[in-house]
Formats: structure tokens, C-alpha cells, sequence
């Protein structure tokens, strides 16, 4: 099997001038709870293990990946933390020439005690979702009790000392509300930075409508009435997708991710690997490129490159939610890799 072996970059760009250099690798489909905005609550089929890159597959695609110019990596899925050692694949991928950034998106119910050997892996940052600290609303929302846990995992992190531990939170109208004080001072007195992300219709149960969506200007009028006033953050990097605030007391930022109300699939640098191998130019989009049959098949890495090449080329120039032929993708949020 031949590797490739290239000091000139040839970067993932499309046809709008989107250079690709990020990408998000779900390794499971499997969650510990379920979600309502995204996992259904019971008869769920999960993909069969045989069917979940291995990683030394996974390892191999970055490689390849790495070489065009992919440079930042988010572990994801489903919930990666279920994943058996996955501090082993970070160990792996650390190691990647060309890997710059190694993050990883949680529940965080299996962070506490497994933070310290992920960091020690080479995991530089991570996500941690937190939609409520409510004991009763957490178990409205994912179905199975676990909030506790959660703010182990959070503390532990912390111990682990990450270079960037963030908290998201999802935005839902009629349930956000009641959390966003609350939330927002659990960030501040932890020194935690805070991102709201409006729901999108990645539900694998169908129920999202756009009413449902509260939005980033909502909260933070919610947030400047109660607590103090918000100035905006310039952005560093154009192609981050959220919009970010600091609190004008010092004490913390809060941003905002507004996939529906305000796209920015203009600056997207993002591509996505399926716990199963397929590859993805959008989390809208049912189009996927099969990684897994050059991986298993003994072709070529030049191949592999081949088909990012031509995953990335086939980019549409933005999701659509909201036009009128806009059509909710066929797998939800835990099948893609959120
Ligand atoms: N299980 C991990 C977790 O929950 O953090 C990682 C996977 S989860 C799919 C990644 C992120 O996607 C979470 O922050 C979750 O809140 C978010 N998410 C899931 N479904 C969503 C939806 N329909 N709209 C917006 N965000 C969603
Ligand atoms: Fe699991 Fe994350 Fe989906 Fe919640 S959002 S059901 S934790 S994969």
C-alpha cells in the first residue's frame, strides 16, 4: 500500500475559496443517554462494530488528511467517551505530522475518570455540553439521570488542566430560557467560557420546527438584563462559528453558535468523518464519499486523497435550512458526528 509523501500542501479548497482544515472525526454512534435533539428514545439501531473504522483506519485518513492541509482535529460522536482507550487514538493522532489541535466534544459523563489519561494522551482541548443544572430538567432533556456526573467530569477536566475547556449549551425556546442565568453565573464563578448553539434540525425524531429556535439575540438581551452588560470579541480566526462576548465586568465571555439564524457557511473550513467511514462536506448535505472501502480494500492513500478532494469540491455554498427545497437530512446529530 503506498503512503504519500508530500512536503508541498495541496489544501482542500473548494469552489467558493473554502480551504479545509478541520475536521471532525465521530468514532461512535453509541450514546450513554439520549438526548431529545438528537437521539430517539428508545428501538435505536446502532451500527454494528465490525462497521467503525478501527484506529489504525482512523489513523491512516488523518495521515492522508494531515498531508492536504488538515490541521485541526475534534473527536466527537454519538459519545467518543464509550469508545474502548480512546486515549490510545489521541495518542495516535497527536503524533500526526500536521496536527496542530486535537479537541474533543462530551457529554461528560465519562470524564472524570478518564480526563487526566486523555490529556496525557495529547488532547489539547475540550467541549463539554451542559444544557442545565437542574437534575430534573437533565433528565427531561437526555432522558437518564447523570447531571452530577457531569460536573465531576467538568471539575476533572479542569484539574487535567486543559489548554481550553468549554461548555455548550443547546438554545431551545421554552426550555433554554429558565437556563440561561443560571448557566452563564456557573461559568463565570468557575472561570469556564460559555457557548449557546441554536438547535438545529438534526433531531432523529423529526420535531424541530423554527419556531423552536431561540436565538443568540435573545439571550443575550436576557443575559445584559440580568447580569451585565456584553461587549463583542474580535474574531481571531474567520472561520470559528461563533460570535463571542465578554461580560464588561470582566468576569467571563459567552458566545454564541447561530447556524439558522445567522449561517456562516461562507467561512466553513469544516469537513466530517462518520463513526463508519463515509465522508461529509456538511452536516446538511446526504451526500457522503466511502473512506471505509479504500481503507478496507487495500487501495491507495492517493486514492483517499482523491475522494477528499473530490468530497470538497462538491461543497454547496450553504445549508438552505429555510428555503423553500431545504430537506432535513436522513441521519440525525448521533449518526453524523455533531
Ligand atoms: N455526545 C457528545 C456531546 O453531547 O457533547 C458529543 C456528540 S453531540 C452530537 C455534539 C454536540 O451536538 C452537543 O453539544 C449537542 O448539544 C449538539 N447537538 C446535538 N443535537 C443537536 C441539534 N439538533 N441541534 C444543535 N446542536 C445539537
Ligand atoms: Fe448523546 Fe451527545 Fe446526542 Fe446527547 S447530544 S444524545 S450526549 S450524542
Amino acid at each position: 500500500m503506498s503512503r504519500i509523501h508530500t512536503t508541498e500542501e495541496k489544501q482542500l479548497i473548494d469552489s467558493l475559496g473554502r480551504v479545509h482544515n478541520n475536521l471532525r472525526i465521530s468514532v461512535t454512534d453509541r450514546c450513554n443517554i439520549r438526548c431529545f435533539y438528537c437521539m430517539p428514545a428508545e428501538n435505536i439501531e446502532f451500527q454494528p462494530r465490525e462497521e467503525l473504522l478501527t484506529y489504525e483506519e482512523i489513523e491512516r485518513f488523518v495521515t492522508v488528511a494531515a498531508t492536504l492541509g488538515v490541521s485541526k482535529l475534534r473527536l466527537t460522536g454519538g459519545e467518543p467517551l464509550l469508545r474502548k482507550d480512546l486515549s490510545k487514538l489521541i495518542k495516535r493522532l497527536a503524533a500526526i505530522p500536521g496536527i496542530r489541535d486535537l479537541a474533543l466534544t462530551t457529554n461528560g459523563l465519562l470524564l472524570a475518570e478518564q480526563a487526566a489519561a486523555l490529556k496525557s494522551a495529547g488532547l489539547d482541548r475540550v467541549n463539554i455540553s451542559l444544557d442545565t443544572l437542574n437534575e430534573q430538567t437533565f433528565e427531561k432533556i437526555s432522558r437518564r439521570p447523570g447531571l452530577e456526573r457531569v460536573l465531576e467530569g467538568i471539575f476533572a477536566a479542569q484539574q487535567a488542566d486543559f489548554k481550553k475547556i468549554r461548555l455548550n449549551a443547546i438554545a431551545i425556546r421554552n426550555l433554554t430560557e429558565a437556563e440561561v442565568i443560571p448557566l452563564a453565573q456557573f461559568a463565570r464563578i468557575h472561570a469556564l467560557e460559555l457557548r449557546f448553539i441554536e438547535f438545529m434540525p438534526l433531531d432523529a425524531e423529526g420535531h424541530w420546527e423554527p419556531e423552536d429556535i431561540l436565538t443568540g439575540a435573545t439571550i443575550r438581551s436576557l443575559l445584559e438584563n440580568e447580569l451585565c452588560p456584553l461587549e463583542p470579541i474580535e474574531r481571531d480566526d474567520p472561520s470559528q462559528p461563533a460570535t463571542d462576548y465578554r461580560f464588561t465586568d470582566g468576569l467571563g465571555t459567552i458566545g454564541f453558535i447561530n447556524p439558522v439564524s445567522e449561517p456562516f457557511c461562507g467561512d466553513c473550513n469544516r469537513l466530517r468523518l462518520t463513526a463508519e467511514g463515509q465522508i461529509r462536506n456538511c452536516l446538511f448535505s446526504d451526500t457522503e464519499w466511502d473512506a471505509k472501502s479504500i481503507l478496507r480494500n487495500t487501495r491507495s492513500d492517493h486514492e483517499l486523497a482523491q475522494l477528499l478532494r473530490e468530497c470538497v469540491a462538491a461543497k454547496l455554498p450553504a445549508h438552505g435550512i429555510g428555503q423553500p427545497d431545504f430537506k432535513k437530512p436522513t441521519l440525525a446529530m448521533y449518526q453524523i458526528g455533531g
